[in-house]
């Protein structure tokens, strides 16, 4: 008969201190100011919750080492090792510096408009190792302490399945995700017929699974919940496109926190229950956060491309057609803002392209010099990432009390002499109230149109922001279209204030 291993004290307070600190580090990545600690707080959690996994699995006179600690630690760990496999410290710690490695060589390669697709990746590599951990636990219960004689605790059986089951979703939908974000595949949306119902009854059947499998563990129906789960994730994702895309991103993030908790209930493992369910609720809340922020509905976009209009696609929102418009120069454009009482920047996924953000922070510092009063407004999908904007803003040093969200500030564009629109565009585009045709119809924008002046910079007319539509703002009377890369705009303009 098996005996559950007692939970030993030192490890369950190891796991809830990494808990508080995980819980502080979300606390602090609340506010721009407090993301730093808010981030070596996370560090030090992980740090604590993956030494305790260590010395709790493996035992370190095989390694020369000897456990210093409170008396008791040690004979309380010892059940601990009886019921698990020995497991090689050295293949551990390989496989630990392998994955730094390539985790460190990414991230310090990796562009920032690249990250969205790269979050995307790793979501996809949470789900399938939760698949991966539901599969070796099914096909050896023992080695996890979740069977006698064979025979699968029935609760093990729902915690396996659920876990499988999000696990896989996460994977096949941050996969597509992927190729969405990465160009690999078109970002407008695939609509196959008859799929609310494909979709209701594959869900259905996933769950219908579940349910079965806790009376019957047999290896047709582990394995259907598994490829039906792959299959559904991509069912859910492919009819999502447009404005859409960041709201899925934070959603798969959701998928991969609840797969991991679903995954620490199999393993026993305190601290990945609480830190799964720390990024499950963290990324659902941050989902509906920006669900109503761009007036879509929460239920839709889970439901996979539920708000999406069969007709649809990426075309509507103005076809471009030959119409006046007028160019300014960074000299005009100089002039302009110098002689205004406030301008509001307006950045977006070109600035983060260009890498103009301290160019701009140069220009705004020169314009505050000359007594304008000078604003950043952000949009809360603008670039390819939630908070992309403000991140780079940070990473130049602009006050953050410069810094507006689009409530706060989008009354004031009608008060304002110029607005600074910077490598944005669809969050401006005054299309999403107007057409209901358009990919990103019922997303608040930017009100920048009402501005005395819009000054546009991007590289040419030709060019479409992510949703592939043309922006009404451009032909305005009182727009003047500044055609270069942002960055080297920026710097003769700079030049021109000089
Ligand atoms: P857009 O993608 O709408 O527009 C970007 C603009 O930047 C284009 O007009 C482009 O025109 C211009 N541009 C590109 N490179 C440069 C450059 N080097 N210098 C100057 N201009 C440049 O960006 P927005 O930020 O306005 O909108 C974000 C869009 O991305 C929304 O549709 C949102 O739904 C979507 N999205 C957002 C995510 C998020 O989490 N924030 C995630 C996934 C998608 P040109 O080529 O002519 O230069």
């Amino acid at each position: 008969m098996h005996e559950a291993a007692p939970i030993n004290p030192w490890v369950a307070l190891a796991y809830l201190v990494a808990g508080i600190c995980f819980i502080l580090a979300l606390r602090g990545l609340s506010s721009p100011t407090t993301s730093r600690r808010g981030n070596r707080l996370g560090m030090i959690g992980m740090g604590i919750a993956i030494v305790t996994t260590l010395v709790t699995h493996v035992p370190m006179e095989t390694v020369g080492l000897v456990l210093e600690g409170p008396s008791g630690m040690v004979a309380a760990i010892g059940p601990v090792f009886a019921r698990i496999d020995i497991v090689a410290i050295f293949e551990i710690l390989a496989a630990i510096a392998l994955g730094a490695v390539i985790g460190l060589t990414i991230a310090r390669r990796i562009a920032m408009t690249a990250m969205p697709q790269l979050v995307a990746a790793f979501h996809s590599l949470v789900g399938l190792a939760a698949v991966l951990v539901g599969c070796a636990a099914y096909l050896n219960p023992g080695a996890f302490g979740i069977a006698v004689d064979g025979i699968i605790f029935p609760v093990s059986r729902i915690e396996m399945g659920l876990g499988v089951a999000i696990g896989a979703i996460t994977f096949s939908g941050s996969v597509i995700a992927f190729a969405k974000l990465n160009g690999n595949m078109s970002g407008k949306p695939i609509l196959l017929p008859g799929r609310h119902i494909l979709n209701l009854g594959t869900l259905a059947a996933i769950l219908g699974l579940v349910a079965y499998f806790t009376q019957d563990q047999a290896p047709w129906i582990f394995w259907t919940i598994t490829v039906l789960s792959f299959v559904i994730g991509f069912l859910l994702i492919i009819p999502i496109g447009g404005a859409d895309m960041p709201v899925v991103v934070s959603m798969l993030n959701s998928y991969s926190g609840w797969a991991a908790a679903a995954m620490g209930f199999t393993l026993g493992n305190s601290a990945m229950i609480i830190t799964g369910a720390l990024v499950g609720s963290s990324g659902a809340i941050l989902s509906y956060i920006m669900c109503s922020a761009m007036n879509r509905s929460f239920l839709s976009v889970i439901a996979g491309g539920f708000g999406a209009d069969d007709s649809g696609g990426a075309s509507g929102g103005g076809e471009k057609i030959d119409r006046p418009w007028k160019r300014g120069s960074a000299e005009d454009a100089a002039f302009l803002m110098s002689q205004a009482e406030q301008v509001i920047i307006v950045p977006g996924y070109g600035m983060a392209v260009a890498q103009a953000q301290h160019v701009l922070r140069e220009m705004a510092d020169k314009l505050k010099a000359e007594g304008v009063t000078v604003k950043y407004a952000i949009h809360p999908v603008a670039g390819r990432m939630p908070g992309h904007m403000n991140v780079l803003l940070a990473e130049a040093n602009v006050p953050y009390d410069e810094v507006f969200e689009l409530e706060d500030i989008n009354s004031e564009f009608s008060q304002t002499d110029v607005a600074f629109v910077i490598g944005a565009n669809d969050v401006t585009n005054p299309a999403a109230k107007t057409d209901k045709t358009s990919p990103i119809y019922g997303m608040p924008i930017l009100d920048v149109a009402s501005a005395k002046t819009v000054l546009f910079c991007k590289r040419s007319m030709g060019g479409v922001g992510y949703a592939g539509v043309d922006n009404e703002v451009f032909y305005q009377d009182n727009t003047m279209m500044l055609l270069a890369d942002a960055k080297k705009m920026v710097e003769d303009i700079v030049k021109s204030l000089d």
